[in-house]
Formats: C-alpha cells, structure tokens, sequence
C-alpha cells in the first residue's frame, strides 16, 4: 500500500522503546514497549507526591456555592470513599464519561456537543502472506487527504478481530477464514462535522450521535480510493463491507462505484475511537459557572482535530498541570 501511495503515505512513527512487534497494542502490550499512562504520567505524578486510588470509580464530583470541593465513589470492594480537594478538581475520564460525571453531578452543558473522528474499515486478500511477520496493530497511514477529512491507516488486527471484517457464510466463509493470514485490512477514519450529545440514562452514559450525509460520503469516498489502492496493490479481492456494493470487489470500475453510493444511515459498519468536546472550560482550565473544577482531557477540545489524538491529549493534560502549579 505504501509504495501505490508513494510520498501520500509513509510508516507511523511510533513511541515504542523495545517494540517486539507482536500485534497486541490495543489489547495491552505484553513487552512494556508502548507508552502507556502506567509506563509515564502516572509514575511521575507518584513521584511528585500524588496518591493513586485504583479500582475505584469516582460517582460524583461534589459541588457547593458554586465550587468543587471533592469527590464521591466507591471501590471495587463495595466500599465509599470522599475525596476532599484543597484547590481544585481535575476530572480526565474521557469525552464520555467527563460530561457524564457533569451531569450526574448536577452540572449544566451548554453547546460544545460531542464529536470523533468515524471510521471504517476494508479487507483485501492478497496473493502474499500479510500476517506471521513481526508488526504492530498500526504501522502505516496517509494523512495526504487531511484537508478532505480523510485519514487512512493499516490496522495489524489479532486474528479473531480480522476473521470479523470476512465476509460470507457456510463453506464459501470457511475456505475465506483458511486464507486469513494472507488478508489485509485497513482503516477509513474521518474528521466528521456531526456533533452529538453525551446524556444521561438509567444504564449509564448514552451519546446521541449520528454523522451527517457529508460525513458520511467523506467515508464512502475513502472506502473507494481504499479499495482501488488495494487492487492496485494487488489484492485478489477487495471485501468492502458496504450495504449496495458487491460482497467482492475485483475491478476498478466497481471500486471507484463505492464513492457514488447514497450514503443512507447504516450502510457502513463504523465505529470511533477518537473522542472529542461536550464541555466549555475558561481561565485555567475550569468548567464554566463552577470554580475549581477542572478538565484535563479532551472534552475541553472546541473540536476534534483530524489526526490521532494521544499525543494533543497528553499536551493539554501538562498545560492544565502548567496551569495550576
Ligand atoms: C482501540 C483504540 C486504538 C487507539 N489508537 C490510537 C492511536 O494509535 N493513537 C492515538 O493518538 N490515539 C489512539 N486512540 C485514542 C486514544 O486512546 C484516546 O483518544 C485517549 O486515550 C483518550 O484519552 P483520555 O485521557 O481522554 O481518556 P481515557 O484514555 O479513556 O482515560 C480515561 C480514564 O478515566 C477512567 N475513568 C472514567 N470514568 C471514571 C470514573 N467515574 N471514576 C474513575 N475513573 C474513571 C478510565 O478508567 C480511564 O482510565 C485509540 C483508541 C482506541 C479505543
Ligand atoms: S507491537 Fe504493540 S504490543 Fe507488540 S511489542 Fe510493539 S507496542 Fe507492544
């Protein structure tokens, strides 16, 4: 794929000392090699004297005069705890569950709705071995149609998870699954417009969130030029997982089709690992209307950003730092 994109791709540079290559980095890297929080922030933060309460999930921030003043929860055990917060309170549980410990907590959110980055993925089998060499669950990508909202990326999957993008029943799925290690599958995300909403429901957090027809031609789009990039790569078959499209593609014709589909709600399996907004903070990072209580993740962001977001979310949790030293 690298070499049909030429300089439009290029391997991901990777913060892994010691990477052995064995696949697991969503799963939980078994060599210590990817930069987790266990591995950086939170070891340097025990070392500059914080205090790590594991196993316990905080159920609400506690609010009086306008002021966060500490947190209620309670631990895997069954036993409740409160936290008592000498300046402020930092929440960082994510685009999800910050709104949501907000709201629980009796916080009112204005605006700022909820967005990520949706995504899809495609499956080519080739001719070549994919699989059995050492590699990580992403090792390349293309970031040349950004100013498009499209953002492509290989996605080195764990056996069970790549059997899932196969498509077919019966037989015809079985002789499918015996060529597994020779399918390669990658991924489609976009910088969608869509906002939601992060609410509450009696089972938890529930986002409301839908992409716009835009969004999702962006993603039809990008499904097509995948599909032609893995012809031209030399796929056997491409396997597009997309509702009107053939179940196989084998012609350039049919994958440049994929673009010119009605993109109608449903009709591409997509998920969204990239979370974004729901809250408006102001001077020090602080929720608005309440003093002391602080976002450090990436639900202050005005947006999302186009490009994998780790990294601008570590950034913004040492401004925030910066900004109550
Ligand atoms: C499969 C997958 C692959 C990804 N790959 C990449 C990638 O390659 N590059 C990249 O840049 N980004 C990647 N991302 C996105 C990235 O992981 C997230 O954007 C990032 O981790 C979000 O950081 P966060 O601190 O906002 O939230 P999280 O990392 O979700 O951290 C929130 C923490 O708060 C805790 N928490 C939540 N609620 C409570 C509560 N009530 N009480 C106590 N604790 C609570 C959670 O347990 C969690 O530890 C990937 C995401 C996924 C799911
Ligand atoms: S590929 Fe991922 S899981 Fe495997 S060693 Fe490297 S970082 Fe860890």
């Amino acid at each position: 794929m690298l070499k049909v994109w030429g300089h439009k791709a290029e391997p991901i540079m990777r913060s892994t000392p010691g990477c052995k290559g064995s696949g697991k980095c969503m799963q939980g890297c078994p060599n210590h090699a990817k930069q987790s929080m266990e591995l950086n922030y939170i070891p340097m933060s025990i070392a500059n004297g914080a205090r790590l309460y594991s196993s316990c999930e905080v159920k609400e921030v506690v609010i009086k005069n306008r002021r966060a003043v500490g947190v209620k929860g309670r631990f895997a055990s069954g036993a409740t705890f409160t936290a008592h917060a000498r300046q402020a309170v930092i929440m960082a549980a994510s685009a999800i569950q910050t709104p949501w410990l907000l709201l629980k907590s009796g916080v009112q959110l204005k605006g700022n709705g909820f967005m990520c980055h949706p995504g899809s993925a495609m499956a080519g089998l080739f001719d070549k071995k994919i699989v059995g060499m050492p590699e990580a669950s992403q090792s390349a990508q293309s970031t040349y149609w950004g100013k498009e909202n499209i953002k492509f990326e290989s996605l080195g999957m764990p056996r069970a998870f790549r059997a899932a993008r196969v498509p077919g029943a019966g037989k015809l799925l079985e002789s499918r699954l015996e060529k597994l290690d020779h399918v390669a599958i990658w991924g489609v995300a976009c910088k969608a417009e869509a906002r939601g909403k992060v609410m509450r429901s009696p089972l938890g957090p529930l986002v409301a969130y839908s992409p716009t027809d835009h969004d999702r031609k962006n993603i039809l789009k990008g499904l097509s030029m995948m599909a032609e990039a893995m012809l031209q790569a030399g796929a056997k078959e491409v396997w597009p997982s997309v509702y009107g499209a053939p179940e196989v593609i084998t012609s350039m014709a049919e994958a440049k089709r994929i673009a010119d589909l009605k993109p109608g709600p449903g009709i591409v399996p997509m998920a969204a690992t990239h979370l974004f907004c729901g809250v408006n903070v102001r001077e020090k990072f602080q929720v608005e209307g309440i003093d002391g209580l602080v976002i450090a993740d990436s639900s202050f962001f005005p947006s999302n950003i186009g490009v994998n977001p780790m990294t601008a979310i570590m950034t913004a949790a040492q401004l925030v730092a910066k900004a109550w030293m």
